[in-house]
C-alpha cells in the first residue's frame, strides 16, 4: 500500500509542471547515444509522447554524424572535417541528404509511432521550413595575417524560419521530426548543423524550452565538474577562457539564440541517462546545465 501512495505523490510532484507547461513548445535537440542505444532510444520515445499526451507540444530535431560516416564508408568515401565542420562536397550532400532525411529521420518517426505517438518527418525543405545560406568560414591565416575563406563545400546557415508548416502539423496533434537540411538561394542542398537548426526554431516559435541532449553531463568548468546554471554573461567568459570549445560551440550559441528570441529557458543535458527529458522537465533540480539569459 505504502508505495502505491508514494506512486501518488510522485504524479502528484509533476502536477504544477504539467500545468505550467500545458500548450506550451518545447524544441529538443535529439543525438548522441540518445539515438543509438537501444534502451534510451525507447525512453526517449516514450518521454515524447508522454510530454505529448499531457498537453506539450515537442518540436524534434535531429543529428546524425556517426551515421554518415559509416554510410559514406560502406559508399567508398572517406569522411573529412575542417576547423569542426564536414567538408562536403556534391556527392557527400547527396548520402547526407538520403541518410538525414530518410533513414535517420524515418527511423525516428517510426520509433515515436511504435510508443503510440504521431511523428511526421520533416526536413527544411518541407513547407519552405528554413530558407539556408551557404556558410563561409573566414579564419586569419596565422602566417600572414590576411584573413581567408575556407570553402567546407555544401555546408549552410538558416536565414529564415518559416514556422508556419509546424503549427499547421502541430495543431493535429503532430509530432514534427526535423533534419537539419534544406535548400539555399540557388535551390542547392544544405546541410545545417542541427544545435543551430534548434536553436532558430525555437526563436522562431517563441517556444518556453530548449534542451540539447547530448553525451555529456551538461557544460563541464575547468576541473571538469558540472555547471547546473549558467548565464549568459558566464557563459561568454568560459568561451573566451576556452574551457568551452568543439562540440559544445554551437549548443552554446543555439542557446544564446533561443534567449535573445525571447525563449525562456535553455538546457544542454545528458541524453546517456534514461528518462534524461523527463528529468529535467518534471523534477524541482532539474539535471544537466541550465542556461538563462
Ligand atoms: P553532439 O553529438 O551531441 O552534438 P558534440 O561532440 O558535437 O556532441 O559536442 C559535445 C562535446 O563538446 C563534448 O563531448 C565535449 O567533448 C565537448 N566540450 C567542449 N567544451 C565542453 C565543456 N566545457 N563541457 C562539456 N563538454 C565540452
Ligand atoms: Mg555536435
Amino acid at each position: 500500500m505504502k508505495k502505491i501512495v508514494e506512486k501518488a505523490n510522485i504524479l502528484i510532484e509533476s502536477l504544477p509542471y504539467i500545468k505550467k507547461f500545458y500548450g506550451k513548445t518545447f524544441v529538443i535537440k535529439y543525438g548522441g547515444a540518445a539515438m543509438v542505444d537501444e534502451k534510451l532510444k525507447d525512453a526517449f520515445a516514450q518521454d515524447i509522447v508522454l510530454l505529448n499526451f499531457i498537453g506539450i507540444r515537442p518540436v524534434i530535431v535531429h543529428g546524425g554524424g556517426p551515421k554518415i560516416n559509416s554510410i559514406m564508408k560502406q559508399m567508398g568515401k572517406t569522411p573529412e572535417f575542417l576547423h569542426g565542420q564536414r567538408v562536403t562536397d556534391e556527392e557527400t550532400i547527396d548520402i547526407v541528404e538520403m541518410v538525414l532525411g530518410g533513414l535517420i529521420n524515418k527511423q525516428i518517426v517510426s520509433l515515436i509511432n511504435s510508443h503510440g505517438g504521431k511523428a511526421i518527418g520533416l526536413s527544411g525543405k518541407d513547407g519552405n521550413l528554413i530558407e539556408a545560406r551557404k556558410k563561409v568560414i573566414k579564419k586569419v591565416s596565422p602566417e600572414t595575417g590576411v584573413p581567408e575563406i575556407i570553402d567546407i563545400g555544401m555546408v549552410g546557415e538558416v536565414a529564415k524560419v518559416n514556422p508556419k508548416i509546424l503549427s499547421s502539423v502541430e495543431r493535429d496533434s503532430f509530432i514534427p521530426v526535423i533534419a537539419p537540411i534544406s535548400a539555399g538561394k540557388k535551390n542547392e542542398t544544405l546541410n545545417i548543423n542541427a544545435d543551430y537548426v534548434a536553436g532558430e526554431v525555437a526563436a522562431a516559435l517563441k517556444a518556453e524550452k530548449l534542451v540539447l541532449l547530448t553525451d555529456t553531463e551538461g557544460i563541464l568548468d575547468g576541473k571538469d565538474k558540472l555547471i547546473s546554471t549558467l548565464d549568459e554573461k558566464k557563459m561568454k567568459s568560459l568561451k573566451a577562457k576556452k574551457i568551452i570549445k568543439g562540440g559544445m560551440i554551437p549548443k552554446t550559441q543555439a542557446c544564446h539564440t533561443a534567449l535573445e528570441a525571447g525563449v525562456k529557458k535553455t538546457h544542454i543535458i545528458d541524453g546517456r541517462v534514461p528518462h534524461a527529458l523527463l528529468l529535467e522537465i518534471f523534477t524541482e533540480e532539474g539535471i544537466g546545465t541550465e542556461i538563462i539569459k
